[in-house]
This record gives structure tokens, sequence and C-alpha cells, in this order.
């Protein structure tokens, strides 16, 4: 971090910029200890002189040297551009995360006045706010530093929604840390760095404001003076004694000059560019929900997690988006579940609304949703609350190892966190057991791990620290979300079998999300297999490969590579592309790719029916080879 900073002042523009700033700072410092008092002195034999050997810039009409007033005017203008500054950086703060902290309705309604003060023109803001805060230096900070705010608010609340989404984030508020504790240390420690630039650039424009403001008779009072105050005196005479109005001026634009070529330098070293939003939701053709039947599991007591018509709904700009359709799945206690699906099943949102972590504006319904005994629905009356339990025994793995961990913090530290929030250990303890779960998940020299940060973890070695924090706790359940995705296949094996002992040592459960059906065929004992939404096949995973009777989970598995498969024969695939949510059609949502798809299937939406073995499957016709079904069927 700090070599950055040493590469701004080795670029030309951040040495000037840096320089030019240090400059000013001297300058307001001493110059009103220097020269204050030559800048005072009135000198009634020389009033309005022009530039001389004595008087550089001149005298104004008192006889006082102008050169010296410019030089001590640095310091009040300065104070007066760092105090509105900071102002506006505080407001705008306080505005940008009011959204994330107070969420819902409160959230929103912070988010609609910041646009609307957004879209007024920033000029007319400071001239509104100035004549209501009224004229001299105390109104003009007042005007100015509000004026300022909304744009950084802006600013802030795009950056944080840009990081608020990453997982690390997701992570901490599964450990159950509050919002206020998130946001200082893994939301704005994150985007400091293009706050810092663009406070340092809107310093430049404040300066001028300021300016501005004392040059329009609004801003410092005699007999006090600042760069602008000094504009405005000279103005008079400026055909005359121009570097009485153009001396202060050219202040101006150094100092203006100092902050934006220091704020772009920054931009520059740190590459710092604007998130981008989300896409919109649309409204679905087929607003009927659709339910699942309840699994029908055969040790429902033993149950750890247990889902019965889980739904998650989004409002779209055409109304609700319903991306998960009424699941119904159980897991026993030390089971390992699959969910396989292409991307936009929706089984990605079935584990996360299962952690509590799609937030508003998403809604989750459900009939049934317990987690080792306890509704997740509803708050527990008293004891373990539902934070506290998702802390200690739900453990997730996120897909990308790079966002798992809040780059700014040592991993030690990370993992030290979940210790010390639920289980209220000290600092030395939770450090402690953080350094033993990592040995525990097999992290080499794991004392000098834990202190290091998560750039310096290869991509296994921060899957693996992840696994290290949800063992933290005593977890019953692990949700791996496509955990090995972004890794090479060497890592992918070491991380899949240290879950695999993980689960062994620990008796832990997995929900083990992935695209890759052989991974899910390797770890787990049972699959799900979702489409639009929905679970439309649940099966022992020995039966994956031969007994599988959707025609949708029979074409994932063929799309499968084997070792023997010829290189000639090209790869088989599934035609046509899986469902948006917001346009999920009347009927089976795998009709229009299936080869079975029948009259009956475009109108009726099979539902999830009980098979052998406790499989379960939704299909009109589970079991049929393609050639059963009639020409005039599929015709028709
Ligand atoms: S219900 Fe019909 S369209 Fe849907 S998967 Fe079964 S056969 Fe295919």
């Amino acid at each position: 971090m700090s070599q950055r900073w040493i590469r701004i002042v080795k670029t030309p523009v951040g040495l000037v910029g840096l320089s030019l700033l240090s400059l000013i700072v001297l300058l307001a410092v001493f110059a009103p200890i220097l020269w204050g008092d030559k800048a005072s002195v009135v000198d009634t034999e020389n009033l309005l002189a022009g530039p001389s050997a004595q008087h550089w810039f001149g005298t104004d009409n008192l006889g006082r040297d102008l050169f010296f007033r410019v030089l001590v005017a640095t310091r009040l203008s300065l104070t007066l551009t760092l105090v509105a500054t900071a102002l506006g950086t505080v407001i705008g703060l306080v505005l940008g995360t009011a959204p994330e902290l107070l969420g819902g309705r409160l959230g929103r309604l912070v988010t609609a006045l910041v646009n609307v003060f957004v879209a007024f023109p920033g000029l007319l803001l400071v001239l509104v706010f100035a004549v209501i805060f009224g004229v001299g230096a105390r109104g003009a900070v007042l005007a100015i530093g509000l004026a300022v705010a909304p744009g950084l608010a802006r600013l802030c609340q795009t950056l944080v929604a840009g990081v608020t989404g990453l997982e690390y984030v997701a992570a901490a508020r599964i450990t159950g840390v509050n919002r206020f504790r998130i946001m200082a240390r893994h939301v704005l420690p994150n985007v400091a760095e293009p706050l810092i630039v663009n406070v340092t650039i809107t310093a430049g424009a404040i300066l001028l404001s300021f300016a501005g403001l004392s040059f329009l008779g609004l801003g410092v009072q005699a007999p006090e003076y600042d760069w602008g105050r000094l504009m405005q005196d000279g103005l008079s005479g400026i055909f005359v004694h121009p570097l009485a109005a153009l001396g202060p001026g050219i202040m101006v634009v150094l100092a203006g000059l100092a902050f934006n070529l220091t704020g772009e330098a920054i931009a520059g070293v740190f590459g710092i560019s604007t998130p981008t939003g989300t896409g919109t939701l649309r409204v679905p053709t087929d607003e009927t929900p659709v339910t699942d039947i309840p699994h029908d599991h055969a040790a429902d007591g033993d149950l750890v997690l247990d889902v019965r018509d889980l739904s998650v709904t989004f409002p779209g700009a055409n109304g609700p988006v319903r991306p998960v359709r009424g699941v119904s799945f159980g897991i026993a206690a030390g089971e390992a579940v699959g969910v396989v699906g292409e991307s936009g099943s929706g089984k990605s949102l079935t584990a996360l609304s299962i952690a509590g972590l799609v937030e508003e504006p998403a809604s989750i319904d459900a009939r049934h949703l317990t987690f080792c005994g306890t509704d997740l629905l509803e708050e527990p009356a008293s004891g373990q609350t539902r934070d506290t339990l998702l802390g200690t025994s739900l453990a997730v793995v996120f897909q990308d190892p790079m966002t798992s961990f809040n780059p700014t913090m040592r991993i030690g530290a990370q993992l030290a966190e979940v210790g010390r929030h639920h289980q209220g250990l000290d600092r030395k303890k939770a450090s402690a057991r953080a350094v033993d779960r990592l040995r525990a998940v097999r992290v080499r020299d794991p004392e000098r791990r834990a202190r290091q940060y998560p750039f310096e973890f290869s991509g296994g070695m921060r899957q693996r620290a992840m696994i290290g924090m949800g063992l933290m706790g005593s977890p019953r359940l692990i949700i791996a979300d496509e955990p090995t995705t972004a890794l090479d296949v060497t890592v992918q094996s070491q991380v899949l079998a240290l879950l695999q002992d993980v689960r062994r040592e620990e008796g832990a459960a997995l929900l083990l999300i992935s695209h890759d059906v052989s991974v899910v065929a390797d770890v787990c004992d049972r699959v799900l297999v979702m489409y639009a939404g929905r679970i439309v096949e649940d099966l022992p995973t020995a039966d994956l490969r031969t007994r599988a009777r959707h025609p949708y989970t029979r074409a994932l598995v063929a799309a499968v590579p084997a070792m023997t498969t010829d290189i000639d024969t090209p790869l088989a695939t599934i035609p046509g592309h899986p469902v948006e949510p917001a346009q999920v059609p009347v009927g089976c949502a795998y009709a229009a790719r299936c080869p079975l798809a029948t009259v009956r299937c475009r109108e009726q939406d099979p539902t999830l029916t009980a098979g052998p073995g406790g499989s379960r499957v939704a299909c009109w016709h589970a079991d049929e080879p393609a050639d059963v079904v009639t020409a005039e069927e599929a015709l028709a």
C-alpha cells in the first residue's frame, strides 16, 4: 500500500501536484507569522500604487502591500477550503452509507433525497445556501460544504453498493457482525481510495467556490481577507494595476491545480474506476407460484436443514420476478447434497436465502425453513439468536477466493473476528483459535500465514482459509457455492478432498452447489437438479449416470465428457437457452429444449412427485425414452 503512495510521488503529475500542495501548506503555516505585520502596514503615501521593487504587486487603497497580503491570505483560503471539504465529506459519508445501514424504505428515502439534490446545479445550491446562512466566512463554509455533500454522497453510495455485494461482506454478515461494524471494518476501508481521490479533486473546486463567493461579496468580509476578497478589492483597478487582481487569482489557480494534480496522480496509481450497477428484473409471464411437494425424507427428526416451499421474489419494473419458485428439500446430519443446474437456475440464490444473505428488495417466503431445529423465518424468543446460530453452525465457502476476504485485513484477524463475536473469546484466544483453525485446514506455517493479507495467499490457500473461518464455530452445515470454479484442476481436487475431510471430522452436512455434474457426483450422496428456479429431480448420486429420469438431468450428464470420449466426436450440448426468471413460460419450463415435450408439457407444469428410494422428479414423461412419445404428441 505504501509503495503505491511512493509511486505517486514518482509520477510527474504527482510530483508537481504534491510539491505545489506542500508549498501552499507551508505558506499557510508560516506566511502570517513571517509577513503578517508587513501585510497590515498602512502607507498613506503609496495608495493604490502600481508594482515596484518595493511593492511587487503594488498596494491597495490603504497603501498595504498586496504581495504580502496574497501570501498571508493563503492561511484563511486554505483553512476555509479544508473545513468546507471536511464538512461536505462527513455529510457525504453519512448520507452515502445511510442506505446500507438503514436499509428498507428509510434507506431508499435517503437515496432519493440525495438524487434530488444531485440534480440541482452545484453553483445554484451554493448561492441558495449562501443566502440562507448569510454572508461571511461561516455562511460560505456551510453553503459550500452542504452544496458538495450530495455529489460525494452519491459517489459513496455507489462505491458502498459495489463492495457490499462482495463475498467477504456476505461472510461477515453470516458471522453475525452488525451493519455498523461491517461498514467500518469491511466496507469503508475498501472504498477509501476512490473517495480520497474525489475528495482531493473536490477540494480544488471548493477553493474556486470560495474565491467566487468572496469575489461576489458573499464570502469573507473585511477586515478578514482571503484570495477571493483580494481579487474583489483589486477588480476596480484592474486596467491600471492588473496584478492587484491577477496576483490572488494566480494563487487560486495554483492551489486548485495542486489539489487536482494530486487527485489525478492518486487516481492514476490506484487505477480507480466507477463501479457499475446491476441489471433490471422483469415481470414473469407466469405469475402462478409453483410448489414442489415436500421432500420425503425418511428421518425428518435428524434434519439439519429443512426447507419447504422456499421462494425468492424480486420487484421488477413491471411486477415481481421469482427466480426461486417453491423449492423443498432436507439435509440430514452429515449428509452431502449437491445442487446442479445451469447459470440462472436458482441454485446459488436458494443457498444464499437459507444463509440469510439475500437482502431487500428481495423477499423470501417459505412454508417451513428450519436450521438445526431453529425456525429461520422467525427470531427465537430467547437464548441463541438466529445470527449466532448461523455464525457458529453454518459455514459458507464462496466461489471466488479473491473476493472472499477483506483485502485490507489480515487473514488471522478475519478468522478471529468470528471467535470474538460469537464465542466471546478475548483477542489473544481468538487469534490462537484462528491459527489452530488454519492448521486444521492444512495451511502450512499457520502462525505466519495468520499475519498475512489475502493477497499473499494463493487461490487454493484462500479457499482453505475460508473453510477454516467456517470451522471457527462448530459447523453443522457447510454451504459451498461453486467452491472450485475459480481454481485450477489440481487445487480443485485438494479443496474438494479438504471439504470431505472436514465433513468427516466435524460431522457436518454439506450443500455443494456446482454447475459441474462430475464434481457433485464425486463428493455427494444425493443430487438436486434445478431448472428455472425449481427442483426438477432429486436422486441418489449413484443413480445419476444411469437412472436419471428427468430429460434435463440426462442431458446434463450426457454433456459431461468422459476420459474415453472420442476427441473427434463433438461434445453433447443442451439445445436452446435457460429460461429467464422474468420469462418463465406456461407449462414445463424445460419444454422448449426438451426432446420429449408434448402438448401437455406446454400447458401444464409437472409437479415434483415421489419416486423409488426417496427420489423425486417433475416430468410428465419421466422414464420414457425419446422415441416412446408419439410423433402426433410431439408435433401437436
Ligand atoms: S414435462 Fe415434458 S417438457 Fe418437461 S421435462 Fe418432462 S417431457 Fe420434457
